[in-house]
């Protein structure tokens, strides 16, 4: 199994590249602002994107999807409580930066619906959803059981969680969905998060501050 990942736009957002084996599919799984560079990532490998995974909304890890979709034909898989925020991304832009910046951030013409506890059937893995929302409404994390892997967005990070003090969050929502949703997952469980280095659930539920008393 290929995981390939990079930092990517100024949020330093991590992308990821799941493929059984080099000149396969792949599954993308978050897009920030610079396609170009998440196709370098394919093309190193020669890998062909059976899909694109949002794990939510946020500008940071889909402003890349709309010109990835209309460059790959690869298909938009998120959550449709996210709308709010995947239709928007030249707003989302706006707000962080005063100005509507130049260049192609119309959101991807045709996405599929994630669906919470469904199975996903790409590129040779089984991909769950787990619908875990706090941080926005639609955030969504990726298990794979065969390979004891969560790929967590936003949701959870090495020492922390995500924010939930911008339009959507909830904080007790987070926390709620965190306990039925990804600590019910086992200690050994690989988690590649959304920003910053990777962890497993069960150092996360022993030493994440945000974790304890839940
Ligand atoms: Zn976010």
């Amino acid at each position: 199994m290929l995981i390939l990942t990079s930092p990517l736009w100024v949020a330093q957002t991590n992308t990821y590249v799941i493929a059984k084996e080099k000149g396969g599919l792949a599954v993308v799984i978050d897009a920030p602002p610079d396609d170009d560079a998440i196709g370098r990532l394919l093309n190193d490998h020669d890998l062909s994107p059976a899909a694109l995974l949002l794990t939510h909304g946020h500008i940071d890890h889909m402003g890349g999807a709309g010109p990835f979709q209309r460059r790959t034909g690869a298909a938009v898989h998120v959550h449709p409580d996210d709308d709010y925020l995947t239709l928007e991304p030249a707003r989302q832009l706006q707000g962080l930066f005063g100005t509507s910046p130049l260049g192609d951030w119309a959101p991807p013409d045709v996405r599929t619906d994630l669906i919470d506890a469904e199975l996903l059937d790409l590129a040779g893995f089984v991909l769950e959803v787990r619908h875990t929302p706090g941080h926005t409404p639609g955030h969504c994390c990726f298990y794979l059981p065969a390979q004891e892997t969560l790929f967590s967005g936003d949701q959870l990070f090495a020492r922390s969680v995500g924010r939930t003090d911008l339009p959507g969050g909830d904080w007790e929502t987070l926390l709620s969905s965190m306990k039925s949703r990804v600590l019910d997952l086992p200690d050994e469980t690989q988690v590649l998060p959304g920003h910053g280095p990777q962890t497993t659930i069960g150092a996360e539920r022993r030493h994440n501050p945000f974790l304890q008393g839940i």
